[in-house]
């Protein structure tokens, strides 16, 4: 077996795994758990933390001293990496798609209060992506650094790492056992890691990914992808590929792109358990999940475990959806 890449410490871990017995009897369904990501550290948590453990001990053993990576305005990847780059002593370059707001507020603000150098451009497709990286990463080059290259949401094969030991993490934690496993699916990175880790369980749950962008057809090829790239670097075969289950049905018009029942998913878990969800990513995801167990389609007698990956920030953006109090 080929020996498995180093991993810092810079998330609060293992993340608690709660009950939402409230939440659950409001929806007539299944048990529910809540595995606590948005509880990882790092300028208010999320899932990139596991990730970056992998990245970044990648990313010194190259001797970088900065890190340049790419995200959307409200990226809470780019926000992360720039608290992880920090407390490791590096400069991080962060490359954001679209034109610089007038006000810099959510995870933006958060990225100013880093010292981040940002940079603002329209990113419109994959090729624009790699031009603006390798621009970037000269300009830190020129600025006297050693640049580490990061991809969009952390999503290599040695970032899914992290959701390989997540899984593994909340397979100890929950006694007696979990049938289905929830989370919102963007770049892919984090579903793909959480499949991997079922593979060598004895009683392997179902792993959900609810995209927040992408159709099935495009989200569920490289959710595989990425799925067999992990695997190999910890001598595993492939997963098969109806491991791979992605919900494309609760986007809306688009990424970042608020929905009803996104509001209201965010509103009912707020005020049944306390918990705040996010606009993009996990008030997605449960917004999925609700309308699965309202359709019938888990038995009473099942445990689902609900990931929250983070993003809290960004919901101060969507203020005027929440207005109504
Ligand atoms: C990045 C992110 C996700 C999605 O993770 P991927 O690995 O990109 O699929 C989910 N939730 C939050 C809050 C995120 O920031």
């Amino acid at each position: 077996m080929t020996e498995k890449p180093r991993r810092l410490e810079l998330g609060f871990l293992p993340t608690p795994l709660q009950e939402a017995p409230r939440l659950a009897r409001a929806l007539g369904g299944p048990r529910l758990l809540v595995k606590r990501d948005d509880q990882t550290g790092l300028a208010t948590g999320g899932n990139k933390a596991r990730k970056l453990e992998y990245l970044l001990a990648d990313a010194m053993d190259q001797k970088a001293t900065a890190v340049v990576t790419v995200g959307d305005l409200q990226s809470n990847h780019c926000r992360m990496t720039a608290a992880a780059c920090r407390k490791l002593g590096m400069e991080p370059y962060l490359l954001l798609n679209g034109t610089r707001p007038a006000v810099l507020e959510g995870n933006l603000l958060l990225d100013a209060i880093f010292g981040a150098t940002l940079h603002f451009t329209p990113l419109d497709d994959a090729a624009a992506v790699d031009r603006e990286l390798a621009g970037l990463s000269a300009r830190a080059a020129a600025d006297g650094h050693r640049p580490y290259v990061i991809p969009m949401g952390g999503s290599n094969s040695l970032g899914a790492l992290g959701y390989v030991d997540a899984l593994r993490e909340l397979l100890g934690q929950s006694a007696p056992r979990v049938d289905h496993v929830f989370v919102a699916s963007g770049s892919g990175g984090t579903q793909a890691g959480l499949i991997v880790g079922t593979m060598e369980a004895a009683r392997p749950p179902l792993i959900h990914g609810v995209s927040v962008s992408r159709t099935r057809d495009t989200l569920g090829p490289r959710v595989s992808q990425l799925a067999a790239e992990t695997a190999v670097l910890l001598g595993l075969a492939p997963p098969p590929a109806d491991h791979v289950l992605v919900h494309d049905g609760y986007i809306g018009p688009g990424y970042a792109m608020m929905t009803e029942a996104c509001r209201d998913a965010i509103r009912l878990v707020a005020r049944t358990e306390g918990i705040l969800l996010d606009p993009v990513y996990t008030g997605k995801a449960m917004a999925g999940l609700i309308d699965l167990i309202r359709g019938g389609r888990f038995n009473r007698d099942e445990t689902v475990v609900f990931w929250h990956t983070g993003g809290v920030p960004a919901l101060q953006v969507y203020r005027e959806w929440f207005a109504d109090a």
